[in-house]
C-alpha cells in the first residue's frame, strides 16, 4: 500500500514522479488543473496529447482510464492523464472515480513511477462534491494493488485539504 501524503498547494510545483492530470475526453487541454498542468509543462503536452488521439483513442479517453504523456517543462517526469466522472446527484458514479485511481497507478506502475502527485479529481467542474470525492480517492488508493510508494494528494483549497484530511482519518 502507498504511503499517503496531504499537502495545500499547485500540483504543478510537485516534484514527483508523476502528477495525475483531472483531463477531459478531449485530452485538448482545459479550465483547472488541466489548463494549469498545459500552461506551465508547455506545447510538448499538447503535441504528445494530439498523437494519443491520432493512434490509441481517436474518439477520446474514456471516463475512468489513463495514459501518459511527457511532463514538458514542469519538475514531475510524466504526466498521466485521467478523465474522472461528471457528477450526478441520480447515478453513484463513484466506481469511476475509484477506476481514475487505479488506472492512473496502473500506468504509474508501467512507468515505473514510484513518487505520483494526484488533484481532487472530479471536484472542480466535473461537480463532486470534495466531502464525497475524499473517502472514494482514498480508498482507492489504500486498496490498489501498485509499486508506487508515495500518493502525494496536492489540493487546491482549505476546504478539499480538510475534506481529505477527514476521510484519511476514517480511512485509518
Ligand atoms: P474536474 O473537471 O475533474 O472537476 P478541475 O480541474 O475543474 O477538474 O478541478 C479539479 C480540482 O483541481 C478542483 O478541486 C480544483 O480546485 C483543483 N485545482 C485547480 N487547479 C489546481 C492546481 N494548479 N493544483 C492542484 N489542484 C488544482
Amino acid at each position: 500500500m502507498p504511503r499517503i501524503v496531504l499537502v495545500q498547494g499547485d500540483i504543478t510545483e510537485q516534484r514527483v514522479d508523476a502528477i495525475v492530470n483531472a483531463a477531459n475526453p478531449s485530452l485538448m487541454g482545459g479550465g483547472g488543473v488541466d489548463g494549469a498542468i498545459h500552461r506551465r509543462g508547455g506545447p510538448a503536452i499538447l503535441e504528445e496529447c494530439k498523437r494519443i488521439r491520432e493512434t490509441r483513442y481517436p474518439d477520446g479517453l474514456p471516463t475512468g482510464e489513463a495514459v501518459a504523456t511527457t511532463a514538458g517543462n514542469l519538475p514531475a517526469k510524466w504526466v498521466i492523464h485521467t478523465v474522472g466522472p461528471v457528477y450526478s446527484k441520480r447515478e453513484d458514479r463513484s466506481h469511476l472515480l475509484a477506476a481514475c485511481h487505479r488506472n492512473a497507478l496502473a500506468v504509474a506502475d508501467e512507468l515505473g513511477a514510484r513518487t505520483v502527485a494526484f488533484p481532487a479529481i472530479s471536484t472542480g467542474v466535473y461537480g463532486y462534491p470534495v466531502e464525497e470525492a475524499a473517502p472514494v480517492a482514498i480508498r482507492a488508493v489504500r486498496e490498489a494493488d501498485t509499486r508506487v510508494e508515495e500518493v502525494r494528494f496536492v489540493l487546491f483549497d482549505r476546504r478539499a485539504y480538510e475534506a481529505f484530511e477527514r476521510a484519511l482519518a476514517e480511512a485509518r
